[in-house]
């Protein structure tokens, strides 16, 4: 049998902060999503205030404020990069695991039994946090709804020490009894109510509630759910993540643009990035979407919304086809005189060139992308955006408002951290 473990960074935002920045440890420390908008991240400092998830930064700053807690905006550079270290650190582990969100990884710990589970949790708990800096809590159980149980528990309860395992324990069910019904994996608040009206409130009553009934009601979705709370794996670990779909990048901006030559400048860079990164996956986009946006929070001007698609034949990860068939899709819906607020460029029906099928009228091009691939490594050594077509102004005005970020300290030689 499976032995499921599940790896959680805590308050991950919030600890990748800390990493560089001894002063902010013991202190409350809230993140801002993109152009600062919302709260999106409390360590557990700033819980204990009472700040809650998701709440719109203007109505609490005076509060946060008054009890002296740090602003930060959002740092994806640092937090993805950590993520990487913290997931490849994991990986040295155990042969089978899945990396299941930024900060969430399940490890398959099968015939690791004989170490003893919690020690060897333990072990790689200490390993994580000295290697990157990052606490992690482990959860252990027979199935992946049971370790993220057991997760939940292991961060809530001081005792444990990060690191709980139920796989075989006799107080699995007092653990069920403790778990709303709300936070078992994949139920959520949607199915929580009609679960509580037919009284039940936690895991454990979920797990004993009758199977025909559940079926009915929420399909084999959520009979697996009752499935794997009884200790039978349902989900198993997939090692190998899916293959993209799409590749989006877009943003708000931090005003609004009217003017054509920065909209370009904004298309076309993301047009780079968007086919650097197909490039890095070793896939290549069938077709191009671009979309430009007015904010919907501003009644009072015109609104406009417009997206194109548009086909890419053959299929391309070339950074100047990627480029040119962006700004053609620009040309073909931008309206002079509109406030735009958001933009973006999405590759779609990517696939791995091998793939394709041979054309007969679009033969494959046997020349190698030599150009893309330098841009590639002089952007990747020394930042984004040194190099790009000569059509991007340098100045980015248009980008997000980020009053409060941290420096890049991994993925920036300008902003690694000094030591005295
Ligand atoms: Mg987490």
């Amino acid at each position: 049998m499976t032995v499921f473990a599940l790896v959680d960074c805590n308050n991950f935002y919030a600890s990748c902060e800390r990493v560089f920045q001894p002063r902010l440890i013991g202190r409350p420390i809230v993140v801002l999503s993109n152009n600062d908008g919302c709260i999106i991240a409390r360590s557990d400092e700033a819980k204990a205030l009472g700040i809650p998830m998701g709440a719109p930064y203007f109505k609490f700053k005076n509060y946060l404020e008054k009890q002296e807690v740090i602003i930060l905006s959002s740092n994806y550079a640092l937090y993805g990069d950590l993520s990487n270290r913290v997931m490849t650190t994991l990986s040295s582990f155990t042969p089978k695991s899945e990396i299941y969100s930024i900060d969430e990884c399940f490890l398959d710990l099968s015939g690791f039994e004989h170490l003893k589970l919690t020690e060897y949790c333990q072990h790689i708990r200490q390993c994580v946090f000295q290697w990157t800096g990052i606490p992690v809590s482990i959860g252990i159980g027979k199935t992946k709804t049971l370790s993220k149980i057991s997760n939940l528990l292991a961060k809530k309860s001081q005792k444990t020490n990060g690191v709980l395992d139920l796989y075989n324990s006799p107080w699995l069910d007092i653990a069920l009894q403790r778990i709303a019904v709300g936070d078992v994996w994949g139920i959520g608040r949607r199915w929580s109510k009609a679960l509580q009206e037919r009284g039940i409130i936690t895991a454990y009553d979920l797990k004993e509630s009758p199977e025909r009934w559940i079926r009915q009601k929420f399909g084999i979705v959520g009979l697996k759910t009752v499935k794997e709370l009884q200790g039978i794996s349902c989900i198993e670990i997939e090692d190998e993540s899916p293959q993209k779909q799409t590749v989006c990048i877009s943003r708000s901006f931090g005003s609004t643009l009217t003017d054509y030559l920065a909209l370009k400048s904004v298309i076309a860079t993301f047009a780079d990035m968007a086919s650097c990164k197909i490039r890095k996956h070793g896939l290549a986009a069938r077709a191009i979407n671009v979309f430009i946006q007015t904010s919907p929070f501003n009644p009072e001007i015109e609104q406009y919304n417009k997206s194109i698609t548009l086909g890419l034949h053959p299929q391309t990860n070339n950074f100047q086809d990627i480029h040119g068939a962006a700004l053609k899709c620009l040309d073909k819906i931008f309206k002079p005189n509109i406030r735009y607020k958001k933009a973006g460029v999405i590759l779609i029906d990517l696939i791995k060139p091998e793939d394709v099928p041979p054309n007969l009228f679009h033969p494959p091009s046997h020349t190698s992308d030599e150009l893309s691939k330098v841009c590639d490594s002089i952007n990747q050594r020394f930042g984004f955006g040194l190099i790009q077509l000569g059509q991007v102004k340098k100045s980015r005005t248009w980008y997000m408002k980020q009053n409060y970020k941290t420096p890049s300290f991994t993925t920036r030689w300008d902003e690694l951290p000094r030591a005295r």
